[in-house]
């Protein structure tokens, strides 16, 4: 094993600290522990570094014998123990669904790096971005093609991304070789100490740019203006997200452009609620039609639909009408609409038609003699099966 005494050196592997395969097993974590922290335990190691070596090795401990720590920094090395990762965070990423995946963002996020200093020189991927498009309750529904614009980074096309004046090429680094990274010897109260630092001459690329491209003034990119068409899928929901590979930010060394992550903010109806494929209605009928029947329009997404109310129908009271909902995302055709009568008790009753209520309610047996009273219509919804006040 390498013995460092390199305290800005990026943090090490915890399985090459406890000196354990990456597959051990729980015991071999456990044993190769005791066996360390005894070892550099201060209480008995007096080396000067022993302390923190106790500490790297309780470190990679904790994380190593908890199985759901030691997956997160399997998959994503040191950020995956961060306590800030994961748990929240992500948020606007929850309907992701069928399209993009968690796994995609993470590696974008982290670079799949692990914490380990990166190669100055290797191609990495660009940046993500994020953009919201409005969409009419109807265009979820259906589907819809939009094209959108939006300024980003790009390969710049004077120089095709190497920073350099046409006819001209960047050079390795004088200074560091191309590592981006330089040592420097420090003395400290504990003594000499060697630390690694970016590189002052390239700032960290490992290259020298001797005459400068004149678009880009070399860094590789320029701000344009692009536009997409994005087909819609029909049944998208509010909050949910797609992924356009490659309709991101350029990258750097070569490397591919990032990914566009498309939000969709869908506008309520005053008509519908949704849920998923299921559509909700809710129908307004007269006392009359609920009691007596009748044929009526029902709007859906799909045009209007004839529904038949039988005689008796309760307030509350749901129908189904199949296929009239919006489309499943995950497949299966669309769902269904739900209607729920709602009665309305009527106002502003002319003179006839409480002559013509008083005499159903005396035919109904309900007649009283304080018909002006404030019980009379109670009397008359309880008639039709109306509810109670609450
Ligand atoms: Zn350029
Ligand atoms: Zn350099």
């Amino acid at each position: 094993m390498k013995s460092g005494g390199n305290p800005m050196a990026a943090k090490r592997d915890y399985y090459e600290i406890l000196g354990v395969q990456k597959g051990a097993s729980d015991d071999e974590i456990k044993k190769a522990y005791r066996k360390l922290s005894k070892k550099y335990h201060p209480d008995i190691n007096k080396e000067a570094d022993a302390d923190q070596k106790f500490k790297e090795v309780s470190e990679a401990y904790e994380i190593l014998s908890d199985a759901q720590k030691r997956a997160a920094y399997d998959q994503y090395g040191h950020a995956g123990t961060d306590p800030n990762f994961g748990g929240g965070g992500f948020g606007g990423f929850s309907g992701a669904g069928g399209f993009g995946g968690f796994e995609d963002i993470f590696e974008s996020f982290f670079g799949g790096g692990g914490g380990r200093r990166m190669d100055p020189n290797a191609p990495r991927q660009g940046e993500d971005l994020q953009y919201t498009i409005n969409l009419s309750f109807e265009e979820a529904i259906f589907g819809v093609e939009k094209n959108i614009q939006y300024n980003r980074e790009e390969t710049c096309h004077t120089c095709s991304g190497n920073g350099a004046k046409p006819g001209t090429s960047p050079t390795t680094c004088h200074k560091c070789h191309g590592s981006g990274t330089v040592n420097v010897e420090r003395q400290t109260p504990l003594g000499r100490v060697m630390s690694r630092q970016t590189c002052d001459v390239c700032h960290g690329t490992g290259k020298e740019i001797k005459e400068p491209c004149p678009t880009c003034h070399g860094n590789g990119h320029e701000k344009k203006t692009h536009s997409v068409k994005v087909n819609v899928p029909a049944g998208v929901e509010n909050g949910q997200q797609m992924r356009l590979a490659g309709q991101g930010e350029a990258g750097i060394n070569g490397g591919p452009y990032g990914d566009l992550y498309v939000v969709f903010y869908v506008a309520e109806s005053n008509l519908f609620d949704r849920d998923g494929g299921e559509i909700y209605y809710e129908l307004p009928l007269n006392f009359v039609q609920a009691a007596l029947g009748d044929e009526v329009n029902v709007p859906t997404v799909h045009g209007d639909v004839k529904l038949k109310i039988p005689a008796g129908t309760q307030t509350g009271t749901k129908f189904r009408l199949r296929g009239k909902g919006a489309p499943r995302l995950r497949g299966g055709g669309n769902g269904d609409q739900q209607v729920t009568v709602k009665v309305i008790t009527p106002r502003n009753l002319n003179e006839e038609q409480k002559e013509a209520l008083r005499l159903f309610a005396k035919t109904s047996g309900q007649s009283t003699v304080e018909e002006q009273s404030e019980g009379f219509f109670d009397k008359v919804k309880d008639a039709f099966g109306g509810h109670k006040k609450k």
